[in-house]
């Protein structure tokens, strides 16, 4: 760092460099960032208020601080009031700059657009444009006095006084829930050991079972009839029946091809976080809200703002018409907690642990209604559990325990002989392993197709011992694996899976694949797990 800043200050001599950090303390990194030679310095006052304190004490004098002030990573409105606090007194000792936490790439445009949200939300809520308004305020405030800004302040006050007293935000039956948790309701009955032979008992799955992680391919025409139903131009009636129909086909052919444990295909979904969220209370969604996912994905985040609670069964209908029309076993198909937490925005006005458990319940509910229902296998997918992980790793485990709490919380309601599934998509398990483990699903099916089973060693040297589905293709490419390469990679796996240990599946959920590579994979897939079978 010293190195490269000093050349990038004397190459350009006239040049004012503004270092810019964010996401969290600057802590160990403090006193090299303090000592560069740049004009200014940006540090994220909004995850690490702490920091200020000693970054004002050790700061030269005439390096030009910008605070970030303003949260760019969530979309509720800022405390203005309380900033200026804090403010005011520093703004008399030496020149500022305000800004939001970080790059504003994480919160959707402008809140304006947003005509159909709950007054109520919408009056807590600020998005890109509003956040620089915030900003302006505060630089008013502080050039000019309060004064000079009384009316928006005013505002500002009322708004967060509204929210936090507002009976959307404060579902008691909700926050009793929580307060009356206590541990045996993260606990199965028995440990996996003794759950396993009911569940082989009941399921009766051969060696190498094979199964795919949910859903199949979401083609144009369910697209088009899912936007023609949210436009009004496709009846309910109409699209309903559309959705069985699709669903009813792909079902026929899992029996066609011969897999062992099927899936509904999902067709019904929109997104598997916005399809919970939206039959969830406390949830809210916007029309326009599009924040970056990677490259040129974008995603429209639920707002999480109130306790959390499952009004009614959300998947049971789909699941009970799915199971009608086979006598294979058919998968309830749910998203984790940890997961319907981390794609969405998040409130701010109690720990995200607490939030998380209040969804980990409502799965609970719905996982116990599965098997209610006569759901014997139930899959729990954890798809972005990895991504919640705090930047310091001294931070993680505090994150994995509630993660891992939660979890356990949605999937510990249900009799021993109920097979628990989940799933992941990414393959960097090695650090984080214990807390798989700690998980302690019955079947785990992740991603391994491209680092061909490497991550396989993590899950053989913690000596993991429940079931694993290890991803035999990679669903992120068109291409078709042939039989060999897949039976190359279930060889690899038995090495350190036993064959009644070990599942055969995809990487992921299919729904961004066309059927015609779909089908042929899946057959190759089959053909594959058939030839390793004694
Ligand atoms: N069940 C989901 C699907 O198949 C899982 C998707 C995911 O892991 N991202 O689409
Ligand atoms: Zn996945």
């Amino acid at each position: 760092f010293k190195t490269a800043y000093k050349t990038l200050t004397t190459t350009v001599p006239d040049l004012k460099l503004m270092l810019a950090t964010y996401f969290g303390v600057l802590g160990d990194n403090q006193d090299i960032a303090l000592s560069l030679p740049v004009h200014g310095l940006h540090v994220d006052l909004v995850r690490a208020p702490e920091q200020l304190a000693s970054i004002l004490e050790k700061a030269r004098p005439d390096l030009l601080l910008s605070l970030g002030v303003v949260d760019g990573r969530n979309i509720w409105k800022a405390d203005l009031n309380a900033l200026l606090d804090h403010l005011e007194p520093l703004a008399r000792q030496r020149d500022l700059i305000l800004a939001p936490s970080c790059s504003l790439l994480h919160t959707p445009i402008d809140l304006e657009r947003e005509t159909d949200l709950d007054a109520d939300v919408k009056s807590w809520l600020a998005f890109a444009v509003q956040k620089i308004e915030e900003l302006h305020t505060l630089a008013r405030a502080l050039n000019e006095g309060r004064d000079a800004v009384q009316a928006t302040l005013a505002e500002n006050a009322a708004a967060l006084r509204a929210r936090r007293s507002s009976t959307k935000i404060n579902d008691p039956a909700a926050q009793a829930r929580s307060a009356d948790r206590n541990p045996a309701l993260a606990q199965r009955h028995s440990p996996f050991p003794a759950r396993r032979p009911l569940q082989q008992a009941k399921l009766k799955l051969p060696l190498y079972p094979t199964t795919t992680i949910g859903s199949f391919p979401q083609t144009p025409e369910v697209r088009k009839a899912r936007a023609d139903h949210a436009r009004g131009d496709l009846s309910s009636d109409a699209y309903e029946a559309f959705l069985r129909e699709e669903t009813a086909r792909t079902i026929r052919w899992q029996e066609e091809i011969d897999l062992d444990v099927l899936v509904h295909g999902e067709f019904e979904r929109n997104d598997m976080v916005q399809y919970f969220g939206e039959q969830l209370s406390g949830f809210a969604f916007t029309k326009h809200a599009w924040v970056q996912s990677y490259g040129s994905r974008y995603v429209r985040p639920p707002i999480i703002f109130g306790d959390v609670s499952r009004p009614k069964a959300m998947t049971v209908e789909w699941w009970e018409y799915a199971q009608s029309i086979t006598s294979r076993p058919m998968k309830g198909m749910l998203t984790g907690p940890v997961t319907i937490l981390n794609w969405s925005f998040v409130r701010d006005d109690q720990p995200r642990s607490e939030t998380c458990q209040q969804i980990a319940f409502a799965i609970r509910d719905e996982v116990c209604d599965l098997e209610k229902a006569g759901c014997g296998i139930i899959q729990i997918d954890e798809a972005a559990l990895r991504e919640g992980l705090p930047l310091r790793r001294a931070d993680w485990q505090p994150y994995l325990d509630w993660a891992v709490e939660s979890f356990r919380i949605s999937a510990s309601g249900v009799q021993d002989a109920t097979q628990i599934h989940t799933h992941m998509c990414y393959s960097e398990f090695n650090d984080i392993i214990a807390a798989i483990g700690a998980m302690d699903a019955d079947v785990i099916s992740i991603e391994t197709a491209r680092s061909r089973m490497e991550l396989l060693d993590a899950f053989a040297a913690y000596r993991y011992p429940a079931e694993i589905g290890p991803g035999v293709y990679d669903i992120h490419s068109p291409r078709v694996p042939s039989v060999e390469e897949m039976v190359d990679l279930l060889r690899a796996a038995s090495k350190t899976i036993s064959p009644g240990a070990l599942w055969v599946n995809p990487d992921c959920g299919l729904k961004t694949r066309k059927w015609p590579e779909t089908k042929a994979a899946l057959i190759n897939m089959i053909a594959a797990a058939h030839y390793m079978r004694p």
